[in-house]
């Protein structure tokens, strides 16, 4: 059995208390959500933060506020459970809720938040594996070791951003905002993420993240496509959300960003090109697919074969915005 290492254990009740303990804390202290990802690192010696800081019981944190016309306002507490049943979420952010409904199961749904997923580990075959099984292969770079086993000549971490949320709030231009001793900041959600799997965020470790600011609902659509092993449960080894603004039929705004395949979300601009001002028709779905077949480069550290996952980009891209062209 796999069992957590000592910790401290604190549990503020407001925003102010929260930023000043992990500043006091320093490197040693790490925020939890739900835990449904930081409790099994911390089992496999990945992460061993000596002070875990619960942001259960600050109140903004866990509320919901706005709608589709003034823009949905998340707190980051929120559980995944919520995001999936809350009404206005569903009425106007359908692919929200959608995706959310896709993370892992109902249980790990009801403890793990929205907040979390949008800030979680890197995943990878060589990385996701107790400690003696890492020991084994005398560790890799993310942790521990000074090589990479899925690219041994890089000196990059190649680990895959796995969060099925992260694509659909890049697509559609969500918002992020931090607080921390220094003061409040907010950040476009494809600011966040950058293309290390070691350094995966560009976020001070003592930043908490506070809440998500999805955009009014003015006349865009969204979708998103999971490809994963098992339909009941699984972490995605690619995830498409497709996002479409159009105007008398033509369109004036769209994106379309891959998850599962890199360790970022991959915004595949040459798709978008292919969309913007044109009627979006078969002809275009089918070069904007294209487009994300030929950027799509899955490496081989997750499920399923990587050139296979690659043909499926396409396939999903196809998918995604054959969905919004039939709602259009
Ligand atoms: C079996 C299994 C299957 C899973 N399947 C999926 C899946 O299909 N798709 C998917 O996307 N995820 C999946 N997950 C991962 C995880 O359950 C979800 O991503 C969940 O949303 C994480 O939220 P949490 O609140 O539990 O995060 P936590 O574990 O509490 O935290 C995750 C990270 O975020 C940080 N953090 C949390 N909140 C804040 C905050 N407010 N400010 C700053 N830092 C913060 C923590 O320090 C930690 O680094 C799975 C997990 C398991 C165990
Ligand atoms: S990509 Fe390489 S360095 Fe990163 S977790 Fe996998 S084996 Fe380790």
């Amino acid at each position: 059995m796999m069992r957590l290492p000592k910790f401290d254990y604190r549990t503020p009740q407001t925003i102010a208390e929260a930023v000043k303990i992990i500043a006091d804390a320093g490197p040693e202290g790490q925020f939890v959500a739900g835990g449904t990802d930081l409790y099994p690192n911390m089992k496999r010696r990945q992460q061993m933060p000596k002070t875990v800081i619960s942001v259960m019981r600050l109140g903004e944190l866990n509320q919901i506020t706005g709608d589709g016309s003034r823009g949905l306002r998340i707190g980051t507490s929120v559980t995944l459970t919520e995001v999936c049943d809350d009404p206005i979420i569903n009425r106007d952010y359908p692919v929200v809720a959608r995706a959310a409904r896709t993370i892992s199961t109902p249980i790990l749904r009801n403890m793990g938040t929205i907040g979390g997923n949008l800030l979680l580990d890197t995943r990878c075959n060589y990385y996701d594996q107790n400690y003696e099984w890492r020991k084994g292969i005398n560790f890799c770079l993310k942790k521990d070791g000074d090589v990479c086993w899925v690219a041994p000549g890089s000196s990059k971490c190649w680990a895959v951003q796995s969060s099925d949320l992260v694509p659909v709030m890049v697509a559609i231009g969500a918002k992020l905002r931090f607080a921390s001793t220094l003061g409040e900041r907010v950040v476009d959600a494809a600011g966040l993420y950058n293309d290390d799997g070691i350094e995966y965020l560009r976020k001070r470790p003592d930043e908490l993240l506070v809440s998500i600011d999805l955009p009014p609902t003015n006349g865009w659509r969204a979708s998103y496509q999971k490809l994963r092993r098992r339909g009941s449960f699984d972490f995605p080894v690619l995830g498409v959300a497709a996002y479409i603004k159009l105007e008398g039929g033509v369109v004036i705004d769209a994106k379309v960003v891959l998850g599962g395949i890199a360790p970022s979300p991959v915004d595949i601009k040459e798709a978008a090109s292919v969309l913007i001002g044109k009627s979006f028709n078969s002809d275009q779905i089918q070069a904007a697919a294209e487009a994300a077949y030929i950027k799509a480069r899955p490496l081989d550290n997750t499920d399923f074969v990587y050139q296979w996952r690659k043909q499926m980009a396409r396939q999903y891209t196809l998918r995604a915005l054959k969905e919004l062209a039939i709602e259009a």
